[in-house]
């Protein structure tokens, strides 16, 4: 049983980092399933190239949970964000044993869980094989309320769902929809204004209460590297014709991620160009300070102990089809403006 008390990271301080270097792009072919510009998966390749192996969060049926993965056929169910808190259980153990035998582990997830992990493993052995890549982080929600909306899909829908995407890509990177595929062939395919679920968790009612007071959101970073989505690219003046296709930031927080990049640089064909550290946050602020909690938070999680998933469904509802669609055009009308 791994002891966590005495390494937690709300009670014990992290070491906190300047980012060294920052850089946006993408891997060149194959991220149609990654949520950004794939770099997670060009720092996980480069790992596994290397004999070591990968930690990432991946949907199972109703909820997400970390698992190992060796290859890039393993790390493609690591592929996108699941909207939602990861189970880690087991994770530790196998991290240990996987560092006993010297091998490199390449950690992945929310901040909070980057900085568990490293000041776990901090003091022990093969602590330099251990690197570690946090994505930026709006928040999660609550896994209880993920798996009752499933219930509530699979209900309504009289089927189960086999895969749920919480970021297509099919509408482009820059507007991010969801596609939800059930057993009998129906699919669901929405803005993320139109779920009720991506509602919940763009207004910040769904989110854990701790990630209102989160010490990651910070221009100091935890973790070895930082990979999130690049939503200041518009803003700058580049051509590039492939931003739709999805597109990253990354920031090299310490050493041992800048030796992660020179990596992933030789093993992957990768798209990457410098930029500041301060542009890499452009549009980005969630990521960098806490908003504040909803004064409807309260509420809405009242109503959902109370009258469940059905409550807050018809209490905190989605967009409908019409004031979507005006949203679209207005977006539509911006964009070619700024052209
Ligand atoms: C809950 C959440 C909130 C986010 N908020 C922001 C934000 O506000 N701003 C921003 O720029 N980016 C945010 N991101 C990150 C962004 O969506 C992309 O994950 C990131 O750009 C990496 O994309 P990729 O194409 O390189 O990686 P991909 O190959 O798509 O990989 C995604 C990686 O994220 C990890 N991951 C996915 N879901 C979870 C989860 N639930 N818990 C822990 N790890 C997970 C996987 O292990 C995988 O390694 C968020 C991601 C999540 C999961």
């Amino acid at each position: 049983m791994w002891k966590m008390s005495k390494k937690c990271p709300v009670i014990n301080d992290n070491e906190f980092h300047e980012s060294k270097n920052a850089l946006y792009g993408r891997l060149v072919d194959g991220i149609e399933f990654n949520s950004s510009g794939g770099l997670c998966k060009a720092l996980s390749k480069a790992v596994m190239l290397d004999g070591g192996v990968v930690f990432g969060a991946v949907l199972v049926h109703d909820e997400v949970v970390h698992l190992k993965a060796t290859n890039e056929n393993e790390y493609t169910a690591m592929s996108g964000s699941k909207y939602l808190q990861s189970n880690l259980e087991g994770v530790y153990a196998q991290i240990a044993e996987e560092l006993n035998k010297n091998n490199k582990v390449l950690f992945m997830g929310c901040p909070c869980q980057c900085a568990a992990v490293d000041i776990n493993f901090k003091s022990k052995k093969n602590y330099e094989n251990l690197y570690v890549c946090e994505i930026l982080c709006h928040g999660v929600p609550s896994p209880g309320i993920f798996k009752d909306w499933i219930r509530f899909l699979e209900n309504k829908y009289n089927s189960s769902v086999v895969n749920y995407y919480f970021r297509s890509k099919k509408n482009g990177w820059s507007r991010p929809s969801i596609e939800i595929v059930f057993k009998n062939g129906k699919r669901i395919f929405q803005s993320h204004n139109e779920s009720y679920y991506h509602m919940w968790f763009g207004k910040h009612l769904s989110l854990r209460k701790s990630c209102y007071k989160c010490k990651y959101r910070n221009i100091k970073r935890v973790a070895d590297v930082t990979v999130g989505d690049f939503w200041g690219i518009k803003n700058l003046d580049v051509v590039d014709d492939d931003i739709e296709k999805g597109t990253s930031v990354l920031l090299i927080n310490t050493d041992k991620g800048q030796r992660l990049l020179d990596l992933a640089r030789e093993v992957n064909n990768v798209f990457l160009k410098e930029i500041s550290v301060d542009d890499a946050y452009i549009n980005n602020t969630p990521s960098l300070s806490n908003f504040s909690m909803p004064v409807e938070r309260e509420n809405f999680f009242d109503t959902y102990k109370t009258e469940h998933i059905e409550g807050i469904i018809k209490k905190y509802p989605a967009e409908n089809k019409v004031i979507s669609l005006l949203r679209k055009i207005k977006h539509t009308v911006k964009s070619t403006r700024k052209e």
